[in-house]
């Protein structure tokens, strides 16, 4: 945790950004969610003086353009962030129905047949991926699950 964010600060000063308290506490609060954020749930838990919101979009982008944070697209007309430092590979889960959203570690994600059909057809090297599953969460009619 501790590497991550001298990291991070390193990744800061390196491109000849400061690493403010700002960027920290969004560093931070992405680090420790387990679900992807919205630029607002992510200003919500900013402690005061909180930043405005365009402070914290502004961040959110350039923490995006240099790998420090990942923009998630869940159909929503919102962008959410998730950290791209955290190790854990995750996918999204999202309810039709009520909107919500749960994150799901698979045990094992091997996408490798599909991503050789992409270089095969594209040429494209697939290195990373972001997969997204819709449908009926527990409380809308999904199946009851066992925690
Ligand atoms: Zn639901
Ligand atoms: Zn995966």
């Amino acid at each position: 945790m501790d590497n991550d964010r001298d990291a991070a600060c390193e990744r800061f000063r390196t491109l000849g950004h400061p690493a403010t308290r700002g960027r920290g506490e969004i560093l931070r609060i992405l680090a420790e969610s387990p679900l992807p954020l919205s630029p607002r749930e992510i200003r919500e838990r900013i402690p005061n003086p909180k930043p405005d919101a365009s402070t914290v979009y502004r961040n959110l982008t350039l923490m995006v353009s240099i790998g420090l944070v990942r923009s998630v697209a869940l159909h929503e007309r919102s962008r959410r962030y998730e950290a791209a430092t955290d190790g854990a590979h995750r996918h999204r889960v999202v309810c039709r129905t009520c909107g919500r959203i749960e994150s799901f570690q698979p045990k094992r994600c091997d996408l490798s047949r599909i991503e050789n059909d992409i270089r095969g057809a594209l040429g494209f090297d697939v290195t990373d991926h972001s997969l997204e599953f819709f449908g009926a969460c527990a409380a809308c009619g999904g199946k009851k699950v066992k925690r």
